[in-house]
């Protein structure tokens, strides 16, 4: 089969591996749709992922071959790769280690991932795609999941203003999901023209640009010189999280999506005196890809107008795709079409 493998230095490498088999609990995947996450173009980036490395964790695919003590998945089953609760024992280390640390322990070698025709997954990890959802927007259960989590990690709540510094893939679910949960007003702040009109589209109150406006300032007058409840940084520039902590009102919640990969400058003297608090939200809980495939179907979370700019590219675009997202972009997601 063909692999994207990550050969360190910025560099992939597209090879013929052999097919994975299956062993008696886990299904082999022939993957469909592959998106590109953030959290891989960091690894690629930052050189942050192990060569010989498979990334891809964003994915829908059918089930093809099965192992013998499988019973819950069936050959032909539409699947998302992940999502399903881990047996004791296996939990994922980032939810339940103690001193877990993403930068130093976030990339360790595993199985070939979704770059990749094929991959493995232990039965118990992907769920079925329900009837009602297609497999293009449920391509997008994970970082579903991730604004979920977000919203539900917070204390958001019916009514409250809220505002979202990034309207990147996952700021434009958070945008969606604060609307799901009850927020009243949603401000958000966005450079990219596209980015910007997708999330009015998608329910923004009121769209600023970083490269215009004075969020702070004007945040704080849109919510009647008292600034929003909670904002939600799904950018992580430098600048935004020191940002957030200045706009959120008095007592209100900054909650970092994103993950910053530098060093933030924070000025506390200037918002510490508001008794703001700080919460990071991480990733995804299983129960959360049940609620993003739900929120599809009810057609609370728009896929399908969100991904109207989507690009579709071959896996043999792969490098030079990386290489463009380096940079920031007003692109929407790309996927990996098999
Ligand atoms: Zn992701």
């Amino acid at each position: 089969m063909k692999a994207a493998l990550y050969k360190g230095n910025q560099t992939f490498s597209v090879e013929e591996i052999p097919t994975p088999k299956p062993n008696v609990n886990e299904v082999l995947i022939k993957v469909n749709l592959s998106a590109i996450c953030g959290t891989d173009v960091h690894a690629f980036m930052y050189d942050l992922a192990p060569p010989e490395t498979v990334l891809g964790h964003e994915f829908t695919g059918e089930v093809v071959e099965i192992g013998s003590n499988v019973t819950k998945l069936s050959i032909g089953d539409i699947v998302v790769g992940g999502g399903g609760t881990p047996p004791p024992g296996q939990e994922l280390p980032q939810k339940i280690l103690p001193r877990y640390n993403y930068r130093k322990m976030g990339f360790v070698p595993e199985k070939t991932r979704a770059y990749a025709e094929y991959t493995l997954l232990p039965e118990w990890n992907p769920i079925k795609v329900p009837d009602g959802v297609s497999e293009k927007q449920a391509a997008m259960c994970e970082p579903t999941a991730v604004a979920i989590h977000a919203i539900r990690n917070s204390k958001l709540k019916l009514g409250d203003s809220v505002l979202v510094i990034g309207a990147g893939p996952i700021g434009l679910l958070t945008i969606q999901a604060c609307a799901a949960a009850g927020a009243d007003k949603i401000y958000v702040s966005e450079p990219s023209l596209t980015r910007q009109n997708l999330a009015k589209k998608l329910g923004a109150t009121k769209v600023l640009s970083p490269s215009v406006n004075n969020i702070e300032n004007e945040v704080v007058e849109l919510t009647d010189g008292i600034g929003p409840d909670v904002i939600f940084d799904c950018a992580g520039f430098p600048q935004t999280l020191d940002l957030a902590f200045n706009t959120v009102r008095r007592n209100g919640q900054v909650i970092l999506v994103a993950v910053p990969w530098e060093i933030i400058p924070l000025e506390p003297a200037d918002w510490m005196a508001r008794e703001i608090s700080f919460k990071s939200s991480w990733g995804s809980d299983p129960i959360n890809w049940h609620n993003a495939l739900n929120l599809m179907k009810s057609g609370k979370i728009d896929i399908d107008m969100m991904t109207e700019n989507n690009k579709y590219i071959t896996l043999d675009k792969i490098q030079e795709t990386f290489e463009g997202l380096m940079k920031p972009t007003d692109q929407g997601q790309i996927i990996i079409k098999f």
